[in-house]
């Protein structure tokens, strides 16, 4: 989302270094309700713990729309 590449940084020890994110929260979760795909999305650490300040959690979007150039 923001760009960045733990590979750019961290050579190879960061490559194909990403975080994975629940966009509905799994306490939110029905019982018997799964996790597909499109309920993931894939963000750097930086931007998935920024998601995560926010009470409650902010939508991929959102931080989106807030991300400086
Ligand atoms: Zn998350
Ligand atoms: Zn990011």
């Amino acid at each position: 989302m923001c760009g960045f590449d733990f590979k750019d940084k961290y050579g190879e020890l960061g490559e194909g270094f990403a975080e994975c994110h629940h966009t509905i929260p799994v306490s939110e979760l029905k019982d018997n309700q799964k996790t597909t795909l499109s309920d993931l999305s894939i963000l750097c650490a930086n931007c998935h713990r920024m998601i995560h300040r926010s009470k409650p959690m902010l939508s991929v979007s959102a931080l989106k729309n807030q991300l400086k150039p």
